[in-house]
């Protein structure tokens, strides 16, 4: 499992986003990052062929259907799904926010098998998360991460709350929160509550995709070895449409 710490629980730390490589280690109680382990990656045949610039362009294409509202609901049949239970081969894995709004398998008009979604308020990276990331590249061999923010996230919305007001905050939900906060406060100053949001919203997608590399050996060995991709983004809510930022 991943737990770190040898308690017996798999305890989930928060990474805050702004820590170099060594300050982040250190965030993770007791554990190193894990060792680069070149040739681990699958070479299965059935696995996806599309390089990561294909996976974009699928994840375009599917975003676009949704926009205009002429999506496919591609891999939804029963045969389909009795298809995977043979295995999985995902084009992308998605990291984007819990929000009810932001769906990636709606967003991208993409079914069963195609995405492998990982979801945490805020796209908040802690061990579990990572640790997901990283089968997902090393043991699927998907080409493409993408981590995905929105508009009006309310989870960046609470770091700004925290960061201007000093607002205050219970349970884990101000571990949370705290998590976003550097990315609240290196984002510029803006009068327009609303271009600020979304600007902090960008900030931390990128800082999460950034993050990854720096955290994750598994990760930063496929990006420069096996032509792995890491990106960030971002949804618009009115037009549903999915934006690289
Ligand atoms: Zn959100």
């Amino acid at each position: 499992m991943i737990n770190t710490d040898g308690a017996g629980v798999s305890r989930r730390t928060l990474f805050g986003v702004t820590a170099g490589a060594a300050a982040a280690a250190a965030l993770v109680t007791g554990a190193a990052p894990a060792a680069a382990t070149p040739g681990r990656r699958t070479n299965d045949p059935k696995a996806t062929p599309l390089t990561a610039d294909q996976a974009w362009r699928k994840l375009v294409a599917g975003n676009d259907r949704f926009v205009a509202g002429r999506q496919k609901h591609p891999h939804e049949s029963l045969a389909w799904r009795e298809s995977l239970v043979r295995g999985q081969h995902p084009f992308a894995v998605i990291l984007s926010c819990a929000d009810s709004r932001v769906s990636p398998e709606l967003v991208f008009d993409e079914g069963l098998g195609d995405l492998f979604v990982i979801r945490a308020a805020g796209e908040v990276l802690d061990t579990a998360v990572v640790g997901s990331i990283e089968y997902a590249v090393e043991h699927l061999s998907v080409p493409l991460v993408v981590v995905i923010g929105h508009q009006s996230c309310g989870a960046v919305g609470a770091a700004v709350d925290l960061v201007q007001h000093d607002a205050e905050l219970s349970g884990d939900i101000a571990t949370l929160v705290r998590a976003i906060e550097p990315a609240v406060r290196a984002t510029p100053a803006n009068p327009d509550p609303a271009a600020f949001l979304a600007a902090c919203v960008a900030e931390q997608a990128r800082r999460a995709a950034t993050y990854l590399l720096e955290r994750s050996n598994i990760i930063s060995d496929a990006v420069a070895h096996h032509g792995v991709k890491v990106v960030s983004a971002a949804y618009e809510l009115e037009t549903g449409k999915v934006n690289r930022v």
